[in-house]
């Protein structure tokens, strides 16, 4: 027995069984690769699932969390740090956005963001019964209000009482909003490009009607961009993309790059018109430690040009994908933007994934029959090419 299989054993005995993990143990990261406990080295296409947009080991952004563990971890949100003020500063410039909420994850975020649209909606009509319309195939973390809106009937199904007060419409479809629409609609929440639901990349057109409907009937329009924003889709936001600004927006994942934090966001509109002192709180969320990990990366992302880097490197990237699609009759079509990218296969992509495993690449699935690829945004058109080599041979197997 290999002391990862002994590891592993242990593991399933104590860790409550809700992941089919892969078999390995993983034990560090340096740039884009990963290094399990026995040493295998690993090229890394899902950064922790678009967490690690720079890289593993990256050694400012390790000093600066360094130098803060020296001076202190976490105080309560009743007293002001410094961490905390540059970070929301930093991050209302690149967003957009005019207020700023730490979070701990991104389902967090998207509570928040859900009680910001309920105490809107409440404000104005004193009811509590209003409604949100989700997307089908949507995703949005697993606390029961992030999966109340969730679009997959299998991640809900049996906590499904929790989705009371939420109708879901088809992405990419405005017509199927407008028949989800009435006078109790608070809120129209999305992600402008689906991540789990499948990569799935929103219409500008569509994002235009919602915006004109939202604001026609003052509904709120609510960005999800834990993982389709922070550089990923070659702006810091993908609504920048779009010229399409929401009222409330949510980042997480790449946002501490590996440090858990995420944050919701909102115009100073609906901060006036929304949550008060007491109304929401957090004992963790936007603590010193966490927020000099976003300080940093907003700092790191901007003097290493990371935008820049994915709107040179995305359309390489896409070429080659282009091209896979086109010789392998298995493979149906190319999907997602930027560094969030997708191959539909007519097969379970699972065997794929550990044949690439084996063979030291790291890539993941969105749902069972798409290849998911969310690198970190500092890779070079050498891993691009790497990483094309070794799933060549994994599709060439099949
Ligand atoms: C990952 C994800 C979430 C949930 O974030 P957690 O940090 O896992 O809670 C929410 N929305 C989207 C779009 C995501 O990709």
């Amino acid at each position: 027995m290999t002391e990862s299989e002994k590891l592993i054993e242990q593991a399933e005995c104590d860790l409550l069984h809700t992941y089919n993990r892969y078999q390995i143990v993983m034990e560090k990261g340096d740039g884009v690769y990963l290094y399990d406990h026995e040493g295998k080295k690993y090229l890394d296409f899902v950064a922790g699932i678009a967490v690690f947009a720079l890289g593993y080991n990256n050694k400012e952004y390790n000093d600066a969390l360094k130098s803060q563990i020296d001076k202190i971890l976490h105080t309560s949100n009743y007293y002001y740090n410094v961490p905390a003020i540059n970070a929301a500063h930093k991050l209302k410039a690149v967003s957009g956005m005019d207020r700023v909420f730490f979070t701990n994850s991104g389902a967090e975020a998207l509570e928040g963001a859900i009680k910001t649209a309920r105490k809107y909606a409440f404000l104005k009509d004193h009811s509590t019964d209003h409604e949100i319309i989700a997307m089908n195939h949507s995703f949005h973390g697993r606390t029961v209000g992030a999966l109340s809106i969730t679009g997959n009937p299998h991640y809900r199904e049996a906590f499904e009482v929790t989705s009371k007060g939420v109708r879901f419409a088809d992405f990419n479809n405005f017509d199927s909003v407008l028949a989800c629409v009435n006078d109790k609609t608070c809120a129209i929440v999305l992600e402008p490009v689906q991540g789990e639901g499948g990569l799935n990349v929103a219409d500008k057109m569509f994002l235009e009607n919602l915006r004109g409907l939202c604001d026609e009937k003052d509904i709120l329009l609510i960005f999800d961009e834990v993982q389709c924003g922070m550089g990923r889709c070659g702006e810091m936001y993908a609504w920048q993309k779009y010229g399409v600004k929401p009222d409330v927006l949510t980042s997480a994942k790449a946002l501490g790059c590996g440090v858990p934090v995420g944050a919701f966001m909102m115009t100073e509109k609906v901060a006036q018109n929304s949550l008060v002192a007491g109304d929401h709180g957090t004992t963790y969320g936007g603590n010193p430690f966490a927020t000099a990990a976003v300080e940093k990366v907003l700092d790191l992302f901007e003097s290493n040009h990371i935008i820049e880097h994915v709107r040179e490197i995305a359309p390489y990237f896409e070429e080659k994908l282009n091209a896979f699609v086109d010789k392998y009759d298995f493979i149906i079509e190319r999907r997602g933007t930027g560094l969030m990218q997708g191959l539909k296969l007519d097969r379970p992509v699972a065997d794929i994934i550990n044949k690439a495993l084996s063979k030291g690449l790291v890539l993941i699935n969105a749902g069972s029959d798409i290849l998911r690829f969310v690198p970190p945004l500092i890779i070079t058109k050498e891993n691009v090419d790497e990483m094309i080599a070794i799933l060549t041979e994994c599709f060439d197997e099949i």
